[in-house]
């Protein structure tokens, strides 16, 4: 029996690169919903925020005030309706090293496999999408659940609950992400944390959030499971 029976990625700088699909479609976003052109959310695209906070933070810069909560509802359909186009066009997407690997790996050892990503359910579909990745995925978290990524991540394990219809040791979840923000959140969730350094954050950086294990890139053996 594997050491994890439930295993949660991370998707930007985790399974993939949109190559800044994301970032462009939220400039796209600004500029149609609220006639603000050339808006740059690039300071906070990458820390693991969640999409939500991610909207929130860089309106209230690039506007000038809070946004509301039909604001933000606006912004975030404006973004989606042209993420998916912009992530097929993305030149520089790419599915990172090992994980077209490591995802069947695991499903035949019998792990259920799920996404804890600050991303909208719908965001998230695109971009995995175009790798042809979602069926790896039973349930997920995600940024529309919460904009708390600790909640988001609690939602996944409880959805996998749901669908395995009973609950599941902590000890035996992992969650896999590439910022110091995934680790801390499955620290407060209550289950196991992987860095993996992939995205923004070098393995020492990500150490400093004292993961419970650090990989380079998921061409690793998988902790627990593979070693
Ligand atoms: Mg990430």
């Amino acid at each position: 029996m594997p050491s994890f029976e439930l295993i949660l990625f991370d998707i930007d700088g985790t399974l993939i690169d949109t190559g800044g699909a994301g970032a462009r479609s939220w400039t796209w976003a600004f500029e149609h919903a609220f006639d603000r052109p050339g808006v740059d959310i690039g300071k906070y695209s990458s820390a693991g925020m969640t999409d939500p906070v991610v909207a929130r933070k860089t309106f209230t810069e690039a506007i000038g005030r809070e946004p509301t909560g039909e604001d933000l509802a606006r912004l975030i359909a404006a973004y989606l309706s042209v993420l998916p186009d912009y992530v097929a066009a993305s030149e520089g997407y790419r599915v990172l090293p090992g994980v077209e690997e490591l995802l069947p790996r695991l499903h035949d050892a019998g792990v259920l496999l799920g996404v804890t990503t600050g991303a909208m359910e719908a965001g998230a579909h695109a971009k995995l999408g175009r790798a042809c990745l979602n069926h790896f995925f039973l349930v997920g978290g995600y940024g529309s659940d919460s904009e708390d990524r600790v909640e988001l991540t609690k939602t996944a394990v409880k959805r996998a609950e749901r669908l395995l219809g009973r609950s599941l040791d902590p000890r035996q979840v992992a969650v896999v992400g590439d910022t110091p923000l995934d680790i801390s959140a499955a620290q407060d969730a209550g289950v196991v944390s992987v860095g993996v350094a992939t995205g923004k954050y070098d393995l020492d950086e990500l150490c400093a959030a004292s993961p419970d294990h650090a990989l380079s890139s998921l061409t690793e053996p998988f902790p627990g499971i593979e070693n």
